[in-house]
């Protein structure tokens, strides 16, 4: 499948390889912010929603959604259905191999389903210019790469054209304005081999802020799963309840801290989704969650100010 992708980025292969070598970093995660930034030809812009009101955020609906990465190979989606409204934050969890990076995926049309629909805006992502459909997502992949540039180089990568002001807005929305202020050189510190100068939320961050440059109506975060400590913590938590507010945030979850803070989550198992709550709800009604919650997030959360037990099982 990685292959393929690469067959499918034959026309910007050449810079990939140049950025590859420049910058020192693995070809598949450039890869998809190269891809981002050849597809960024237009501004989705405003939508309007039956109220005439502006909403920038995406709804999202998966229906009866079947996938298997190759023919030969089984399915790893069998049947998958959930709608998410524009703007919030709604969490997928679940064991590994469920199939919750897979949904990122097949929003982004990287790969094509073999039964059911996926809609956006209540329309077939299937029907929408390609190019459109990816300029209106911002994609966080779980090891999303800092480059050894510097920050700014990092953060208009994908988004040569913006503007001073645009920059900063974004710092301050990730959080990262207070790291600039102590940096030597602000925006122009070289932030290292593969961003070795900042901490892994710092990098997450990063990641984030160059994501929001690009003014998404839908942001995916694969949120990574090595440990935070409780300030990282809670600024992830913080720019994403954030950005929740005006954009559709959609989240592969592996923190207590993060599923507390959903407005919906999905709780996928073997390719289906088994339940879709708040977590008190989830906690009190499905044994997998509950199970998930005891052992999964509290395990990898130094959590601060947050309930310390979260199952009632
Ligand atoms: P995790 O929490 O471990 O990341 P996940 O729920 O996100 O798991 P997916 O990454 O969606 O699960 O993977 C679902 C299944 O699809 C797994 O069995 C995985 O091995 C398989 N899979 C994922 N990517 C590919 C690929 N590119 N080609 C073939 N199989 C794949």
């Amino acid at each position: 499948a990685f292959l393929l992708f690469l067959f499918y980025l034959i026309e910007p292969v050449t810079s990939l390889v140049d950025a590859a070598t420049q910058y020192q970093v693995g070809a598949a995660a450039i890869a998809r912010i190269v891809e981002a930034e050849r597809l960024e030809t237009e501004d989705p812009g405003p939508v309007k929603d039956a109220s005439g009101a502006v909403n920038r955020a995406a709804a999202v609906e998966f229906d009866e959604v079947r996938f298997r990465y190759r023919e030969e190979l089984p399915y790893v989606h069998h049947g998958v259905s959930f709608t998410v409204p524009g703007a919030g934050m709604t969490a997928f969890v679940g064991p590994s191999g469920a199939g919750k990076t897979t949904v990122f995926g097949l929003i982004e049309r990287f790969y094509e389903t073999s039964g059911g629909r996926i809609l956006i805006d209540g329309r077939d992502i299937r029907e929408w210019p390609l190019a459109e459909l990816r300029a209106s997502i911002g994609y966080v992949e779980q090891d999303a790469p800092v480059l050894s540039g510097t920050l700014r180089e990092n953060l208009v990568f994908a988004a040569p054209d913006a503007g001073e002001d645009a920059v900063r807005e974004v710092l301050v929305r990730a959080r990262l304005d207070g790291l600039v202020d102590r940096l030597p050189d602000g925006l122009d510190t070289v932030v290292g081999h593969r961003g070795s100068k900042l901490s892994g939320g710092e990098r997450q961050r990063v990641a984030i802020a160059r994501a929001l440059l690009r003014r998404p109506r839908l942001l995916l975060l694969d949120e990574a799963t090595s440990q935070l400590d409780a300030v990282n913590e809670m600024a992830l938590r913080d720019v994403v309840a954030d950005v929740a507010r005006e954009v559709t945030v959609l989240v592969v979850a592996h923190r207590l801290s993060t599923v507390t803070l959903a407005d919906r989550i999905v709780v996928m198992d073997g390719g289906r989704v088994r339940a879709v709550g708040t977590h008190a709800e989830l906690v009190e009604r499905d044994p997998l969650y509950g199970e998930l919650a005891a052992t999964q997030f509290l395990a990898s959360a130094p959590v601060v100010g947050e309930p310390r037990q979260a199952a009632g099982a």
